[in-house]
């Protein structure tokens, strides 16, 4: 039976709870003065490695937390180690934007360093909503993926996901080396208590730059446009099904 060497990936993003503004060139959002945090989904995948390294004793080798960003992810490292990683790498790529293949390479190369066993990644960035990377990074290491997941067990080197698709469930197994997506009703992520905040100020934080994977960072897209959704009309009450059918005569909608 393998030793799990679990890697997780996380992004740091707007923090979920802010409304996003669009900056003023209308191709991206407004970064200046926001609150960053990390991931959501990320945070479900994080909490999720560390449900298994708890409900399997000696099981877990090792949780090994990577981000890609600026120099300022270092804070969403600190998070997962005061959450319980056990160590880090920081990419630091400036503050440039990096499409999901580019982010899914860098990882590939992680994977290889720190010779992980499953990764677990959040299904979607909430800033590019892209749901790419770890499809990609299947492709490039040619494992088995489970997206979505709302259940993981793990029995040896076999793993069982649930997903969440339309309208059910779906029910795949795999044998590791393996990749899971999560999805929202994975789990609920913990909070860092504050002595854990401050012991992770001691833990493992490895810092590269792309270049020193020797990875060239070419984004293929470039964004036009990003826009709010279009207003819509305030609502009218109405008292009963007669009056309401009279609305929608007068709007001509029936
Ligand atoms: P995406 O494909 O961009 O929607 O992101 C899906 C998942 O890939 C995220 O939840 C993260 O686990 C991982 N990921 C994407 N971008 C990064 C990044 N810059 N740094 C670390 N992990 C990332």
């Amino acid at each position: 039976m393998s030793k799990l060497r679990i890697l997780v990936p996380v992004k740091r993003v707007i923090d979920f709870a802010i409304k996003p503004r669009i900056n003023k060139a209308g191709t991206g959002v407004e970064k200046k003065g926001v609150k960053f945090s990390i991931n959501p989904f990320c945070d479900i995948a994080l909490e999720e490695s560390l449900r298994i390294r708890e409900a399997n004793k000696g099981l877990v080798e090792q949780i090994h937390a990577v981000s890609i960003g600026p120099t300022k992810a270092q804070d969403v490292l600190r998070t997962a180690l005061a959450k319980g990683a056990d160590s880090t790498t920081l990419i630091d790529v400036g503050e440039e934007e990096i499409e999901p293949l580019s982010v899914a390479k860098m990882l590939q190369k992680i994977v290889e360093k720190e010779k992980s066993n499953l990764i677990i990644l959040g299904k979607q960035a909430i800033d590019d909503d892209a749901n790419q990377t770890g499809q990609m990074l299947a492709g490039l290491l040619n494992w088995p993926q489970a997206t979505n997941a709302s259940k993981v067990e793990i029995e040896g080197d076999q793993v069982t996901v649930t997903r969440e698709v339309d309208g059910g469930a779906d029910t795949l197994s795999a044998k590791l080396p393996m990749i899971i997506t999560t999805d929202l009703r994975l789990n609920e992520p913990r909070y860092a208590s504050l002595p854990n905040v401050m012991k992770a100020k001691k833990k493992p934080l490895e810092k590269l730059k792309a270049s020193d994977l020797q990875i060239e960072l070419t984004n293929r897209l470039e964004i036009l446009k990003v826009e709010e959704p279009p207003q819509r009309d305030a609502g009218v009450k109405v008292e009963s099904v007669d009056e309401l059918i009279a609305k929608l005569k007068e709007l001509k909608a029936i």
